[in-house]
């Protein structure tokens, strides 16, 4: 074996693939070795190792049982995961497939429970001309309804907690980031997700900052502790989904060739942050604001503090505004419980999804109508047997309930 040969041969065997070479022309192999001259012997030996270096996928599948073009469409049809900065893409994909599944099995959703419907003469449609927001009629702590009689005929405000403060803060985190983030591609022609993080990065301290005070006027004053430690959630947050989107611009430049910065948006932030609302028609406020609105017919609401059994009526509520102002059908809801973990220093989220089917709808509607005779008949309710300790009203309706648990909790 001369020393061309053994090359070629070593690095076919290197390679675990048959020669392309002798694929193709077994019978031209050793001839040509034999009579090419010299110079023709290295060219060719040359070519050949350069083919073999370069080769491309195409021979090291050989030994699949799948054919090539089978292979490469497989790996074509096969899904990215991208994520929608803090849902994974995949998860949400799977996770909908499931429900328009369970939807199918369900039978759908009535017609006459769609908030199109409020025309017709159907449950949806209001039998009074009040128009209340979507927190006052499903945020059902209270059994009575005692916390619409105080708000709206007593005119008395549940007095805000540090719960109320983060929830604010970290939608105002949420929705600034999609926002900059937006602003950001729109008003550089290239950029990198690297520019993302170089130009926001630094700014996060101040960012947070800003964000943090802003809750505060809109609240009350948190002492010193409590505001660094608010504040240090609030830039783990903000860096979080920076950091993911400029991941996922990187992800998508490296995908897209030719890309420009309109679909670029829409690559990174296919949904709408705070959609704007009119429920009116169905008996909630004219100017409702949604959290995240998707392409896949369905709304999502960000939570910041502990699970509650009225969370999937927020979005039922919701569902039937949009259904009843746009005529786009809402078939699933999301509910984004987000924390942040200060010692990992990252944010965490459990989402909930789900249909926002009949039953969902029906008790949205039940909170709705008992809301609104409340209202109408404009008498205290009187307070249940127990009232939950999480009510924001639970302080002004048990004082020395509120005050006996502070001596106990020092
Ligand atoms: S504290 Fe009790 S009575 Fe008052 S609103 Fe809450 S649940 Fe109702």
């Amino acid at each position: 074996m001369g020393f061309c040969d053994f090359i070629v041969e070593f690095t076919a065997k290197k390679r675990n693939f048959q020669f392309p070479l002798w694929d193709s022309r077994p019978h031209e192999f050793p001839l040509r070795f034999l009579f090419t001259p010299l110079k023709g012997s290295l060219i060719y030996l040359i070519r050949n190792l350069l083919k073999c270096f370069t080769a491309s996928d195409k021979p090291i599948l050989q030994n699949s049982k799948l054919s090539y073009p089978k292979i490469k469409k497989k790996l074509l049809n096969k899904k990215e995961n991208i994520t929608v900065l803090f849902v994974d893409r995949l998860d949400l994909d799977r996770n909908f497939a499931l429900l328009r599944e369970e939807m199918e099995a369900r039978g759908g959703i009535s017609e006459d429970l769609r908030g199109w419907s409020w025309i017709k003469n159907s449950r949806v449609k209001p039998l009074s001309e009040f128009k209340l927001s979507v927190s006052e009629v499903t945020h059902r702590y209270c059994p009575t309804y005692r916390d619409i009689y105080l708000k709206r005929i007593a005119k008395v405000n549940a007095p805000p907690s540090i719960k109320t403060i983060r929830g604010i803060a970290y939608h105002e985190v949420f929705h600034e980031a999609s926002l900059k983030i937006k602003q950001f591609i729109y008003n550089n022609k290239i950029i990198s997700g690297g520019d993302l993080l170089s130009e926001f990065l630094p700014k996060l301290e101040e960012f947070s900052e800003r964000i943090v005070s802003f809750s505060e006027n809109r609240t009350f004053k948190l002492k010193q502790f409590e505001h660094d430690m608010l504040k240090r959630e609030c830039y783990i947050l903000y860096r979080y989904l920076i950091i993911q989107a400029a991941s996922k611009i990187d992800a998508v430049l490296s995908k897209y060739r030719f890309i420009n910065q309109e679909s670029l948006v829409n690559e990174v932030l296919p949904s709408i942050s705070e959609k704007k609302v009119d429920g009116s028609l169905v008996g909630f406020s004219k100017e409702l604001s949604v959290d995240i609105y998707t392409p896949f017919n369905a709304i999502a609401d960000i939570k910041t503090g502990d699970i509650r059994n009225f969370h999937r009526h927020i979005l039922a509520a919701y569902a039937l505004a949009i259904e009843s102002s746009e005529r786009i059908a809402v078939d699933f809801g999301m509910i984004i419980y987000v924390k942040t973990d200060l010692e990992r220093q990252v944010p965490y989220f459990k989402i909930d999804y789900f249909i926002i089917g009949d039953e969902l709808r029906i008790e949205a509607l039940e909170f709705r109508d008992k809301s609104f005779e409340i209202l109408t008949v404009a008498k205290d309710p009187g307070k249940p047997l127990q009232c939950p300790d999480y009510c924001p009203y639970f302080l002004y309706c048990n004082p020395q309930l509120a005050a006996m648990k502070a001596l106990e909790y020092g």
